[in-house]
């Protein structure tokens, strides 16, 4: 069972993650917890240079290759692996994010990004998709809060609202697997959500 978090800044994604890992580790559900870009090691070498302020005013297509770049060692070393092995994955972004910030972000064709995805995935695609969606403005306002925080401000509020209306895009064209939540909400009560949708997955 492959589960992938998404939402734009300051959406409560690492924790959901790790309230989900954790409570499949309390059902001794075998599962690794994983995170894009940067969940490799030589991933983790792309994402500090996607993320350095010195390589801001990269060319848009070459951002969305170091994106593609990332998660395509990420599945082959650790995604696909691990779900070969009967784990359950739950990554904290995957192609979503690159439909998002790559295409609606840095306004690159949404189809070629979809297609170079694929191209580095394999065609892998989550079971499940948690979209934690709140307004860009309020996002921004937790996500700054943050230490290195600064890159943030360098897009504007249209850039991450354009993020967040790609991902409720795409969630209403698939809901069946999708679950859109209401990042506003409490963190428990998110995790009950999540819960909910994933145990008769697990079953099944
Ligand atoms: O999720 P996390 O905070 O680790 O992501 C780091 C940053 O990378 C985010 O703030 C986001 O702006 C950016 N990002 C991106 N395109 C992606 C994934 C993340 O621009 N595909």
């Amino acid at each position: 069972l492959f589960v992938a978090f998404e939402g734009g800044e300051g959406t409560g994604k690492s924790t959901q993650v790790r309230l989900l890992f954790d409570w499949l580790g309390l059902h001794e559900v075998p599962a690794r917890i994983t995170h894009e870009p940067g969940g490799t090691p030589p991933g983790a070498r792309i994402r500090a240079l996607l993320l350095d302020p010195a390589t801001a005013g990269l060319s848009p297509r070459a951002e969305a290759l170091l994106y593609a770049a990332d998660r395509a060692h990420h599945v082959a070393a650790v995604v696909r692996p691990a779900l070969d092995a009967g784990e359950v994955v739950v990554t904290d972004r995957f192609v979503d994010s690159s439909l998002a910030y790559q295409g609606a972000g840095r306004t690159l064709d949404l189809e070629e990004v979809r297609r170079l995805s694929a191209w580095a995935t394999g065609g892998l695609v989550p079971d499940l998709t948690v979209l934690l969606d709140l307004p860009a403005e309020a996002g921004l306002a937790r996500a700054l809060g943050r230490a290195a925080a600064d890159r943030l401000e360098s897009e504007s509020l249209d850039f991450h609202e354009r993020v967040r209306a790609t991902f409720r895009d795409l969630a209403a064209a698939e809901p069946g697997r999708y679950l859109v939540l209401d990042a506003a909400r409490p963190a428990e009560a998110i995790a009950t959500a999540v819960r909910e949708r994933v145990a008769p997955l697990l079953s099944g």
